[in-house]
C-alpha cells in the first residue's frame, strides 16, 4: 500500500456523487470556493479554520465526497485511517501526526482526511488507555494550531460519533459535524445512474424506476455499487458466451441482467 500520508489530487469528480446535494453545497462554500477565490475570501473576514465531521452508516459515501472536494477545489488530498495511526511503537503515533500535518501544509491546499476517525478519539477513559491520549493530545495540538492549519482542510469520518472524545468536537477542531444517511429511493437512483456513468446501459433500461424497487430498500451506495457490478459481470457474460458472430448485436447491461444481480445482492 502507499506510504502513509502520500497526496495527490484524486480523481473523483461531482459528477460521481449521487444525491448529497446539500452536503455538496456546505463543503463548496466552506472549502471549495475559499481555496478558489481566497481574496474575497480573505475580504469578508470569513475564518474558516474549522474541521469537519461526516457521520452515518458505512459506504454512503464519505470517502468519496471528501475526495470530490479536493477534486474540485484542485487541492491536495491525504487518506490517513484511524488505526493504521495507532499500531505503531510508543512515541510514533505522536509522531506520525505531526508528520502528517507537516506534509499536509507542504503540499497545501490540501484536504487531509482521517477515515475511522473515532480510533483515534475514543473517550480518554475508555478502552486503548494511554497510547490513545497521548496521540490525541497531539491531533488536538495541530488541530488547533489555526494559524499554521491555513490551506489545509481537515474532513473526519466515523460511523460511531458517540464513542468520540467530546473535546474533539469543539468548534475549531471537528466542529462542523456533518450526516451523511442511507439514500432514499430517489437519491438511490441517483446514485445508479452516476455508478453507470462509464458502462453500457440498456436505452430501456429505467434506473431511476429500479431504484424504486422494494429489494434495494435499505441499500447504501457500496450495495448499489455492488449491483452495478454484479448485474455488469452478468451482462459481459451474456456477450462472451453468445454464439452469435454477426456482431449486430448491441451489448448492454439490461434490466434482466439487475433483476438476476439482486438475487444475489442484499443490504
Ligand atoms: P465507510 O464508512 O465504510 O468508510 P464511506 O461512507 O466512506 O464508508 P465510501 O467509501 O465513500 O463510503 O463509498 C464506498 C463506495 O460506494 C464508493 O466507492 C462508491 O462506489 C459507492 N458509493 C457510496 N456512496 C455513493 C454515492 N453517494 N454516490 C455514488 N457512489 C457511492
Amino acid at each position: 500500500s502507499r506510504r502513509e500520508g502520500f497526496s495527490a489530487i484524486p480523481n473523483v469528480k461531482w459528477d460521481d456523487v449521487g444525491g448529497l446535494h446539500l452536503l455538496r453545497k456546505e463543503f463548496d462554500r466552506y472549502i471549495v470556493r475559499c481555496i478558489k477565490f481566497p481574496e474575497a475570501y480573505g475580504d469578508f473576514g470569513l475564518d474558516l479554520a474549522t474541521g469537519f465531521l461526516l457521520y452515518g452508516p458505512p459506504g454512503c459515501g464519505k470517502t468519496l465526497i471528501a475526495k470530490a472536494v479536493a477534486n474540485e477545489a484542485g487541492a491536495n488530498f491525504i487518506h490517513i485511517k484511524g488505526p493504521e495511526l495507532l499500531n505503531k511503537y510508543v512515541g510514533e503515533s505522536e509522531l506520525a501526526v505531526r508528520t502528517i500535518f507537516s506534509r499536509a501544509r507542504t503540499c497545501s491546499p490540501c484536504v487531509l482526511f482521517f477515515d475511522e476517525v473515532d480510533a483515534l478519539t475514543t473517550e480518554r477513559s475508555k478502552e486503548g488507555g494511554w497510547v490513545v491520549e497521548r496521540l490525541l493530545n497531539q491531533l488536538l495540538i495541530e488541530l488547533d494550531g489555526s494559524e499554521q492549519r491555513r490551506g489545509v482542510y481537515v474532513i473526519g469520518a466515523t460511523n460511531r460519533p458517540n464513542v468520540m472524545d467530546k473535546a474533539v468536537l469543539r468548534p475549531g477542531r471537528f466542529g462542523k459535524l456533518m450526516y451523511v444517511p442511507l439514500p432514499s429511493p430517489d437519491e438511490r437512483g441517483m446514485i445508479l445512474k452516476a455508478l453507470a456513468r462509464n458502462k453500457p446501459i440498456d436505452a430501456n433500461l429505467d434506473l431511476i424506476a429500479l431504484a424504486k424497487d422494494s429489494r434495494c430498500d435499505k441499500f447504501s451506495g457500496a450495495d448499489l455499487s455492488a449491483l452495478m457490478n454484479e448485474a455488469a459481470m452478468i451482462a459481459l457474460e451474456d456477450k462472451l458466451s453468445s454464439t452469435d458472430t454477426s456482431n449486430s448485436i448491441q451489448w448492454a447491461i439490461k434490466d434482466a441482467h439487475f433483476m438476476s444481480a439482486l438475487d444475489k445482492i442484499s443490504p
